[in-house]
Parts: structure tokens; sequence; C-alpha cells
């Protein structure tokens, strides 16, 4: 009730919900109640989530926040939001999201942009990142407990790193994507925002699952994550990569990192430095792979199966209508490059090339595993939230897309990296700092990032 009143009074001024569910709600908090009544109940009995608008949830409206999505309401729970229900968990409604989760700013969502609930110095409006802008504005100005997110270049961890809040991309591989609307499906992964790195433990073990219905899913069992909350980092080594520190770069974002290798030191960790040398190619790389992924992807949405249909004269005149109509212009310019790298003459040119830079980021980071290194510290992003409807980001896409530089490579990698609250810039914004991990690895984020936070 607490929190529904929560985002009752406040969710006009921050826009994080599209859609809130509180029948839903309180009809599985009726049930957690009986349940704990009885002493039984699982590891999130009672705990009200707010779900990432990406996730097929059962009777509930899921658009992924695209018009093209309009009205499709699954028939199925997708195998993420079903394992927390499973576990207790008790769901608010669907969180804003920039559409089909491609944007850092959720300034391209079809219900209009998500305010963080940080402000800047002068009272300006910022945007919370995205795509998962939603969840994080949500988690942040106490809307939810926690919030399913995704992401496929950095959604996840620049929107924590932006609202003070945490959040973990987990291993490729690590949770289900089965009912989850696909953007690049390489590079997708499930994960939660949460207020500290103990909740972000105990949703983990919770979403992650092996899972028949997504063949790149791995059957191994999930660990239990908070129990590596609290074993701190001594004897740890930790890998200060030299290609994160940009041209450029503000000096408060190379103080935040300096001071998370104090406080990582004096922990009891040895601190070293690593080259990771392809890390310049990954951002353009990822523009090239995540926008051919999602080509393909996208052209299901063709008003005949979900959601719009904006009738023409013929079939392909439907086709053409839908899509016009239904795909903003963000998705347009992805599926245009998609498309485009894909094609027969450009194929060897651009997408194979990028697949190969690709192994090559992927093998610098196995070298650097292989020399013993347990962790990689660096900025999550490359500056503090910043306004909506910035002039210089709105007018090159390019601008935009340079917000995902430390977190792409972690994506082509298939690597888990965490995002934790690290400090605050001048303005007085919440910045983050990113820990890169091994292969089905998150305890030892969970672990280090703690010591953090
Ligand atoms: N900002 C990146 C993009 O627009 C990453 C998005 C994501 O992780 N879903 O592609």
């Amino acid at each position: 009730d607490a929190y529904l009143a929560a985002i009752d009074s406040s969710n006009d001024a921050f826009n994080a919900y599209i859609k809130v569910t509180p029948e839903l709600a309180r009809s599985q908090a009726a049930a957690s109640d009986e349940k704990l009544a009885k002493g039984e109940g699982g590891i999130l009995e009672g705990i009200p989530l707010g779900i990432k608008d990406l996730y097929a949830t059962k009777g509930v409206h899921t658009q992924a926040c695209s018009h093209i999505l309009d009205g499709f309401e699954p028939r199925y729970e997708s195998t993420v939001t079903q394992n927390l229900l499973d576990d207790g968990a008790v769901t608010l409604g669907k969180l804003n999201m920039d559409e089909f989760a491609m944007g850092s700013s959720n300034e391209t969502s079809y219900y209009g942009p998500v305010v963080n609930p940080w402000r800047g110095a002068d009272g300006t409006k910022l945007v919370p990142g995205g795509s998962s802008g939603g969840s994080a504005a949500a988690v942040s100005a106490h809307l939810c407990a926690g919030a399913t997110a995704s992401d496929t270049g950095g959604s996840i961890r620049q929107p924590a790193a932006f609202t003070g809040t945490v959040g973990i991309k987990p291993t490729y591989g690590r949770c289900s994507r089965w009912g989850m609307v696909a953007f690049a499906s390489s590079l997708d992964q499930a994960g939660p925002i949460s207020r500290d790195v103990r909740d972000a433990a105990i949703m983990l073990s919770s979403m992650a699952s092996p899972d028949p219905k997504d063949t790149t899913c791995v059957d191994i069992p999930v660990p239990d994550y908070e129990a590596f909350i609290g074993k701190g980092v001594k004897g740890m080594k930790i890998g200060i990569p030299k290609e994160y520190r940009l041209d450029g770069m503000p000096a408060e974002i190379e103080e935040l990192w300096q001071k998370g290798i104090a406080i990582l030191k004096d922990a009891g960790a040895e601190i070293v430095d690593i080259s990771l040398p392809h890390t310049k190619y990954a951002l353009p790389a990822y523009y090239i792979v995540a926008p051919a992924e999602a080509s393909s992807n996208l052209a299901r949405y063709d008003g005949v199966k979900y959601g719009l249909r904006v009738d023409g004269k013929t079939i392909d005149e439907m086709y053409e209508n839908t899509r016009a109509a239904g795909f903003g212009e963000e998705v347009k310019r992805r599926i245009m490059i998609g498309t485009y790298v894909l094609s027969a003459g450009y194929y060897d040119a651009y997408y194979l090339r990028a697949q190969k830079v690709r192994t090559l980021i992927k093998r610098d980071f196995e070298t650097v595993f292989a020399q013993g290194v347990d962790t990689i510290l660096t900025p999550a992003t490359p500056s503090a939230a910043f306004a909506i409807g910035d002039k210089e980001m709105a007018a090159d896409p390019v601008k935009m897309y340079l917000n995902d530089v430390f977190t792409v490579t972690v994506n082509m990698a298939g690597l888990p990296g965490i995002a934790v609250p690290a400090g605050l810039s001048a303005d007085g914004l919440p910045l983050g700092l990113q820990l890169i991990g091994r292969p089905f690895e998150e305890g030892t984020l969970f672990q280090a990032g703690h010591v953090i936070e």
C-alpha cells in the first residue's frame, strides 16, 4: 500500500511507470501475507517490484514502450518474471524504457521521457539514463523496492550510475531471455536494478535459472549470491585498464576512479595495471552488430501478429503503413543501419568485420583473466546525468552512443558487469563505477561492489 500510494502521488513527476497494476499487486501481497503468517514463503515473499515493459507479463499489457505493440497482452509470462513471482515477489506495474531498449536517455519511449529523481544544480530536469530509465528512476525514487531491467550495451549499468542505484548485467546466458522482447539477441541480458548490492544479489539469485526455452541459457547451478556480501576483497587481484582513460574525460570521473582504486587497495586488494588493446573498436563494432540483430528481430512487427495495424490497399502497403507509423525515429535508424550492414555488398566490410573485432575484444579479456586478474575496475559512464532534451545529443546520435563507451565491451565479450554508486559530481549528482568479472563469476562482483558502495 505504501508503494502504491507513493506511485499515486509522484509517478506523474517522474513518468517511471507506464502502467500500474494495483489489483494484481494487492492480490499477490495478500497471498504473500498468508504464506508469511504460516512461516512459509520464498526469498522475495511480499517484496514489491517494478517490471521493465520489455518483459512479457501474462495478461498485462507489454509494449517495450513502442507504438507498434499497442494493446499487446502476452498470454505467457517471461521466465525471469515467473522466477520472481515463484519466489514471492509482488508486481506493481510496468516501467518506462527507451523504445525496444534502444537509447541511453529514455527519451525514445513512445510514452515520453522519464525524469531522473535527481535534479541538476539549477533545478534542471535530467535524464535517468537508458534504456532502463524507468527502472532506475522508480528504484531511486522509492516507487518500488527493486526492478527488473535489461542490458544490451549498458542499459542496466548506465541508468544505475545516473540515479545512484546498483545495476548488474550478468554473464550472457545466466538469465533466460525467454519472454523478453528481443533487441540484439547475442547481447541482450536480464538483470536487476536495486538500492544496494545486497538487494541486487538477492534479486539475481531469483531471476537467474537454467531454461530449456532459451537455448543460449546455460544449465549451471545458480549460486546463493547473497553469501558473497561481506567477504571483502583481501587478496583479490583487480585490473585497471589503461584504455579506459579517455582523452577529454572529465577530471571528476578520473578522481572517482582513483577513489575506487584507493578503497579497494585499503581493503586489501592487489591493484594491477592491465591493457585491453581493442577497447577503442568496441563502440563502433557494437553499433554494427546490435542494429544488424535488431533489424532482423524487428522484422516480426508487420501489423499481422501483434499490436498496431495501419491498413493499406495491398498487404505490402499495410506492412509499410504499420511500420512507418509504429516505429519511432531511433528504431528506424537502427533498422536502416542494420539492414545496410547485412546487405550483400556490405556484409563482409561491416558485419563480418565487426564480428571479428568482437572476437578480439573477448580475447583481450581472456588474456587478462588468464594472468590471474579477478575483476576489472572502470568508470561506469563518461559523465553524470545530462539534461532532458540536451541539444548536442539530440543533434548527433553518435554523441548519444558515446554514453556506452565503458559498458559495451562487456556485452560484446558476454561478461558480467556491475555498476555501483561511488560518489557525487561537482554538481552533486551520482556517479558510478563499474566492475567487470570472469564469466559466471557474478559473486566476485557483489563481493567487490559491496566494498565500494
Ligand atoms: N544505449 C545502447 C543502445 O542504444 C544500449 C542499450 C541497451 O543496453 N539496451 O543500443
